[in-house]
């Protein structure tokens, strides 16, 4: 979709990628650490037309038959490897058919690349089996690993890996960039709602997320100052869409600590719940991220909700 004009915040990992291939030591394995919704995938992409454009005075040009094909996931030495169906995981089936692929001659002129994202859904066995391809790369391969949490990868894995960090853009630029890709509307807001980056919102409904947030911001401010009991919305948020309204209520609780507990903007929140101090806030924000990895499970989500909500209520 978007390749071949990344915008600003893909430059400083798009010239040190550029370096390294004209250097002729571009690593066989790059793993891409990005911030959720910075664009990780499409500076696979990128790297994959820079590899194979078929203008190298000019790549990625985005416009030979090489940089148009991978724009549109249709390139046929391009493989992506991603989690199928409704698991969760990447498994070794799917490890060991990409690596079959691997070894056989290009199509085309160029490499041969696989990208899988996200690569911390590989589980131990198909993590192990691309460690092997890693470890013994045929030649003109390259193997692109995104990934929001690293961590969560196989040590030896990340140690096989080039590393390359794709920060978040600023709100502004990432508005700014929302903008342009889908026209006006509240995306500020909206990206304050999930406190993700503009990629995780290119399909999303703007006016929705602006307003499912105000309505969570003052239900909030209700129950701080006493006025609403959380029994009273537990069930409607378990109910709605409880992970949007977890990430609003996380996003503005880790702005309120990034501002050292002194509430400034009260555009949203006024009266009792204005000033809560630095302590409380961590509290908050401790229980709210708990509560967004139990969210997948089957906990009894009304109660939990519930729960989260009293911690707000007591002062
Ligand atoms: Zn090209």
């Amino acid at each position: 979709m978007i390749a071949a004009g990344l915008p600003a915040w893909f430059t400083p990992a798009c010239d040190e990628v550029r370096a390294a291939f004209a250097a002729d030591r571009l690593a066989h394995g790059l793993l891409i650490h990005e911030d959720p919704g910075a664009g990780g995938l499409e500076l696979a992409r990128w790297i994959t037309q820079l590899v194979n454009c078929r203008t190298p005075a000019a790549a990625p040009c985005g416009e030979c038959q090489d940089c148009r094909w991978i724009a549109a996931d249709q390139h046929p030495d391009v493989a992506m490897l991603k989690p199928e169906g409704d698991s969760s995981q990447i498994v070794i089936g799917a490890v060991r058919d990409l690596a079959a692929e691997l070894s056989l001659t290009a199509h085309g002129r160029g490499y041969k690349v696989a990208i899988v994202m996200p690569a911390d859904a590989m589980n131990h066995f198909a993590a192990n089996a691309l460690l092997k391809t890693l470890e013994e790369p045929p030649p003109r391969t390259l193997l692109l690993l995104v990934s929001s949490s690293p961590s969560r990868l196989l040590p030896t894995l990340r140690s096989r890996c080039s590393k390359l960090r794709l920060a978040a853009p600023s709100r502004d630029a990432a508005a700014e960039f929302l903008e342009s890709a889908r026209g006006a509307g509240p995306w500020r807001e909206a990206l304050d709602a999930t406190g993700a980056g503009p990629f995780t919102l290119l399909d999303a409904d703007p006016a929705a997320l602006a307003q499912l947030r105000g309505e969570t911001l003052d239900t909030l401010r209700e129950i701080g100052s006493g006025n609403v009991q959380p029994p009273a919305v537990a069930e409607r948020w378990a109910r709605g869409d409880l992970a949007t309204r977890l990430a609003c209520l996380e996003s503005w609780v880790t702005d309120r600590i990034l501002e050292n507990g002194a509430i400034r903007d009260v555009t949203h929140l006024s009266g009792s719940v204005a000033q809560p101090n630095i302590c409380r806030l961590f509290e908050f924000s401790d229980a709210i991220r708990d509560m967004r990895k139990l969210s997948h499970t089957s906990i009894n989500k009304t109660m939990a909700v519930e729960a989260l909500l009293w911690r707000w209520a007591r002062q």
